[in-house]
Formats: structure tokens, C-alpha cells, sequence
């Protein structure tokens, strides 16, 4: 199993220039973990998971925990890379001063998201800081994939970023340059992001509310589903060895150890879906503090043995190459 060395402290000397990966920039629930109040007014004993963060850099604490965003390095035949950033959460700088440089990410090339909730949107505003500089802002602007509902929520959560023209006597300010299209909600309705070919994946995130995953590579096929509480079965058809066929890698929301969550699987439905779905490997996305990362995965080793499926929690920082 591919795993990030995160006692490593300079930049990755890993890098494979000529594959794509899977670069985990935040595999945590949206208060993101260390919870603070873990920290501030802390129990007795203290919560051990948040405490690690006391204690260890965050690069060397697979417990410190971002909001869930994937970036895709994606290489293209000719060898050139494009890069796709999934969700642009409260996070967001954090995981790039963090992670850009640790993997030597050196930009943006494309946006997709998945929802317009506050983990999954809140970064918005700093996407300027992976953007050239030009005091006019008279730059290439970043494609951005989402579906209508996102569209709108964010129009009112950041009207200018979506603004296209300058008022009447409006003063040019420096903020994101973002190019809005529009996907749909739908796996019949497949995009191109940077090069690469998306498939929507619709699930229920609460029963009132659409959330989207994206299933996408040619040679590898990834699903990625970071906020879900149901998988409608046109979704499950798409991604299941029983329906379309088995996905290379699935990787899925996960948010408390025990119980069940109005709007997100927990350990229990996680595991079951995966047994489901049967990819031929999992990994484990958005989880709260009552995960360990280290004795979690020791469990999981079991229960993979036992059902022939890899299933690993993963971690921020953890790239993964791929051939896509
Ligand atoms: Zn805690
Ligand atoms: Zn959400």
C-alpha cells in the first residue's frame, strides 16, 4: 500500500515526474480535527487524538485532520502536468502552504466541487493566492465545475467572485479570477476538467440535499464520494462490480466511529457500502476525532483480510500515483 512517509519533513523526494497521483489535501469532518474545544477547554483525561496536535507537527501527525479535498496531478501523454483541485474548504491555505510545497504542486488548474457547504466552498476567496499576480486582474481565469444549487448558493456567499464587469465607478480589487460552468447532476452527464473526463456522481447528503461525486480515469477508475448518507441506486449501478463494474479505488465518507449520522455514513454504513460496491481497494475520507489513525488501520487490516478488500483510513498529505 502506497503510504506518505510523514516523518518526513522537507519536500517529497519521491516524485514520480512522468505518472499521475492522488494527493489527499484534507481527510476531515468540517470542524476539522484537532476540535478545538477538545483543546480549549479540555476533558479528563484530554481527548488523546486532539492532544497528539500539542505535540507533533502537523506533517508528522496523521491525526491532524483538514477539511476533505483531493488534488488530482494529472499527466498527460506528452508529460506535461494539469492539476485538479476537489473542494476549497475553511482549510484551504493551510493545505496549501502544507501540502503544495511538500509535494511541489505549483498550481491550479481546474476546480471541481462537490457541494456549496461551508467545508467544501469556504476557501473560495484564496484561490487567489495559487493565482498569478496582475494588479488589474487581467488573468487567465481558473475553470470551476459545479452544479446550479452551488452555483447559486455561491453567488450570494461571494457575489464578487461571480461579479464579471466592474460597476460604474468601481475600483479594480485584487480577488480570485474563476471561469463558472455549470455541471449536472447526473452520470449521464460526463465533463472535462484539465483533460480529464468526470462522471457525476449524485448521493444524498441528508435527504433533502444532492451532494456529487466524481468517478473518473480511463486505465484506473477512482470514485470519489466525500459527504454522503445514501447512495441512490443510479449511483451505486455506476461504481459496483454488480452494475457498470468494480472501481480500481473508492474512496468514501466516514464520519463517527459507532451509531448512524442524518448526513454522512459512519464507520458501519461505510464498511457496508464498501462490501456493497466491492471496489478493489478503499480508502476512508472525513473523519472525525474519534478516529486513530494508527490502531483504525490495524483494524481495517483485519477486515480486509477477512473480506478481500483493502480498506485504509487515509490521511492528509498521503499521495497516491496512479496511472490514469
Ligand atoms: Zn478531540
Ligand atoms: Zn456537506
Amino acid at each position: 500500500m502506497a503510504d506518505l512517509d510523514v516523518s518526513q519533513n522537507g519536500p517529497s523526494l519521491t516524485l514520480t515526474h512522468n505518472q499521475s497521483a492522488l494527493i489527499f489535501l484534507g481527510t476531515g469532518c468540517s470542524s476539522a480535527v484537532p476540535n478545538a474545544m477538545c483543546l480549549i477547554q479540555p476533558s479528563d483525561p484530554p481527548c488523546r487524538i486532539c492532544s497528539l496536535a500539542l505535540s507533533l507537527p502537523p506533517e508528522k501527525n496523521p491525526n491532524y485532520r483538514c477539511n476533505t479535498s483531493l488534488l488530482i496531478d494529472y499527466c498527460q501523454p506528452d508529460g506535461s502536468h494539469h492539476y485538479i483541485l476537489i473542494d476549497v474548504g475553511k482549510t484551504f491555505r493551510e493545505q496549501v502552504l502544507r501540502w503544495f510545497t511538500h509535494h511541489r504542486i505549483p498550481k491550479v488548474d481546474s476546480i471541481i466541487l462537490t457541494h456549496e457547504h461551508a467545508d467544501a466552498i469556504l476557501g473560495l476567496d484564496d484561490i487567489r493566492a495559487v493565482q498569478p499576480f496582475n494588479a488589474v486582474n487581467d488573468i487567465d481565469p481558473t475553470p470551476i465545475y459545479l452544479s446550479q444549487h452551488s452555483m447559486e448558493s455561491i453567488s450570494v456567499k461571494f457575489p464578487y467572485l461571480v461579479q464579471k464587469k466592474l460597476k460604474e465607478g468601481q475600483e479594480v480589487r485584487r480577488v480570485a479570477q474563476l471561469d463558472w460552468k455549470i455541471i449536472e447532476n447526473h452520470h449521464e452527464k460526463p465533463f472535462v476538467a484539465s483533460g480529464l473526463r468526470f462522471i457525476p456522481l449524485p448521493v444524498m447528503h441528508g435527504e433533502d440535499y444532492i451532494c456529487l461525486g466524481f468517478l473518473f480515469g480511463e486505465n484506473y477508475r477512482v470514485a470519489y464520494i466525500s459527504d454522503v448518507s445514501r447512495i441512490p441506486p443510479s449511483t451505486e449501478h455506476v461504481i459496483s462490480i454488480n452494475g457498470a463494474g468494480q472501481v480500481d479505488l473508492l474512496i468514501l465518507d466516514t464520519l463517527y466511529k459507532n451509531g448512524s449520522h442524518n448526513t454522512h455514513f459512519c464507520f458501519p454504513q461505510t464498511l457496508d457500502a464498501v462490501k456493497k460496491l466491492n471496489p478493489k481497494r478503499a480508502m476512508l475520507i472525513g473523519m472525525t476525532h474519534e478516529f486513530d489513525h494508527h490502531k483504525d488501520n490495524e483494524f481495517l487490516l483485519d477486515w480486509s483480510k477477512r473480506e478481500g478488500i483493502p480498506v485504509q483510513l487515509a490521511h492528509d498529505g498521503l499521495r497516491i500515483p496512479v496511472d490514469l
